[in-house]
């Protein structure tokens, strides 16, 4: 396995985050090749080190040895088995969060039933809803049909967000919508979508972050962020269509690192 950090993190949903941070791993070579990706190095370009099931199973008992509510696993698709060698050992030995799979919602739909039982939320993302703009966008046309499946596949095993008396997430499927230039209505897309087939009471974050980045500088219309009319078109059609929860962030300037600074609503 391949990951390239690991910590206590707090710019996820507030759910995830709770109080003392939600520990996460990102792992390297992530199964889309996005062309505005913030984490190209290790996303795409396969930077990262080289851990062992028992290195692994240590890195999971100091996440939770530190406090971390859960065990957030970003991109963790292309090190399924190693992953789970490492859960199950440390499992075994008495300790355990909840497991949290992070993913761009590109998965196979025999992967994700491969899940059931095992991971306990799914973060997920709705990112498109024209294949050419996947393909564009991601590299892949067969994105919108794959990351649909694969979320009615999470939402049937773990259902609506269920949270402890803190407020912390111990299951669940929250979807996530970053809207991109150009292509809010996608995301207005994915909203009709989601409550036509999942219901409106799947938690929605929707995500005014997206900053141009790696090849996308150069590129109509990835170059710029979405406007603030683009992204409250998004943010009206949650309210329309009566999502009864989730989560909108703010539409203002982006810190450079791009997950401090979410700004939620509701608190
Ligand atoms: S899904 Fe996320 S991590 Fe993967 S390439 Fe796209 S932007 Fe980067």
């Amino acid at each position: 396995m391949e990951l390239y950090r690991f910590g206590a993190h707090n710019g996820e949903e507030p759910p995830i985050s709770g109080e003392r941070g939600s520990g996460t791993i990102f792992f390297s070579r992530c199964t889309l090749r996005c062309l505005y990706c913030q984490n190209f190095p290790w996303s795409q370009e396969g930077e990262g080190r080289e851990y062992v099931t028992e290195g692994l199973a240590d890195v999971l008992r100091r996440l939770a040895a530190e406090g971390c509510h859960n065990w957030n696993l970003v991109s963790p698709t292309p090190w399924l088995e190693g992953i789970h060698e490492a859960w199950s050992a440390v499992i075994a030995g008495g300790v355990r969060l909840p497991l949290v799979y992070n993913t761009s919602g590109f998965e196979r739909i025999e992967t994700v039933r491969k899940l059931e039982g095992w991971v306990d939320i799914y973060l997920t993302d709705l990112r498109y809803s024209r294949p050419e703009s996947a393909e564009e966008g991601s590299g892949n046309p067969a994105y919108v049909d794959a990351s649909r499946k694969a979320l009615l596949e999470m939402w049937r095993q773990t259902g609506a967000l269920e949270t402890d008396g803190n407020g912390v997430a111990r299951r669940g499927t929250i979807c996530r919508l970053l809207v991109l230039p150009g292509k809010a209505d996608e995301a207005v897309a994915s909203l009709n979508w989601l409550s036509q087939t999942v219901g409106t009471e799947i938690p929605v974050s929707v995500m005014a972050q997206y900053t141009p980045a790696y090849k996308a500088t150069e590129r109509e219309p990835w170059k710029r962020r979405p406007t603030a009319a683009e992204y409250e078109s998004v943010v009206e059609a949650v309210d329309r269509l009566g999502f009864t929860a989730g989560w909108v962030q703010e539409y203002e300037t982006p810190s450079p690192d791009s997950l401090v600074g979410f700004k939620m609503r509701p608190e």
